[in-house]
């Protein structure tokens, strides 16, 4: 054993450099914060609970079933039931495993109707695995929810550009960057539920 080491020995030199860390860590500013007291800023291109848009005109999803987020989807966690009528594809059903999702966000940039979005709902987590098994009624659901807590009339997708990619390339309804009016929907089923109350 070297000298020094002795003399660490003899001195307790490590565990008083353990109690001055302590001692400095308790007069320093704390990393965290008081969850859910306090709440961190959400960032644009948050990746939170997903939802299907609403047409803010039909009250319907967006949804045309092309089928392009479930070929894109690296989870393979989204599945669409989709029957097809004379002149359009009616989507009856469209499911996402949110627990299996990896929440890479692929599918909300591979629809080209802005149909998909994921929002910046995040406190959604339950016991029951069922319970993250998203139907269509429950999407749409997941965007009401987000929509009545969205502060301004538009949101606008953040992942409406898929970065990387010459916008020339782009179909046409994504270089229009048209933001999706929030509003418009709860509007119209505040305005009903106020005929009916009448
Ligand atoms: S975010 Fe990624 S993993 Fe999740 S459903 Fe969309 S494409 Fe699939
Ligand atoms: S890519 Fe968009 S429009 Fe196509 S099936 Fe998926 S959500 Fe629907």
């Amino acid at each position: 054993m070297k000298l020094r080491e002795i003399i660490n020995k003899i001195f307790l030199i490590e565990i008083f450099k353990g109690l001055f860390l302590t001692l400095r860590m308790l007069f320093s500013k704390p990393v965290t914060i008081q969850y859910p007291f306090q709440r961190r800023k959400i960032y644009p291109g948050f990746r939170g609970r997903h939802a299907l848009v609403r047409d803010p005109f039909t009250g319907d999803g967006k949804c045309i079933g092309c089928m392009r987020c479930t070929t894109v989807c690296p989870s393979r966690c989204i599945y669409i039931k989709r029957e097809k009528t004379e002149n359009k594809m009616i989507v009856t059903d469209y499911v996402i495993d949110a627990s299996r999702c990896i929440f890479c966000a692929y599918c909300v940039e591979a629809c080209p109707v802005c149909a998909l979005v994921l929002t910046e709902d995040f406190e959604y987590s339950d016991y029951m695995r069922k319970n993250l098994i998203f139907n269509k009624e429950q999407l749409l659901k997941n965007w009401d929810e987000f929509a009545s807590k969205w502060p301004h009339d538009v949101y606008f997708n953040k992942f409406w550009q898929p970065p990387g990619i010459d916008p020339s390339r782009w179909p046409k309804t994504k270089r229009e960057q048209k933001p999706i009016p929030i509003k418009r929907f709860i509007e119209i089923k505040k305005e009903e539920s106020d005929e009916s109350s009448r």
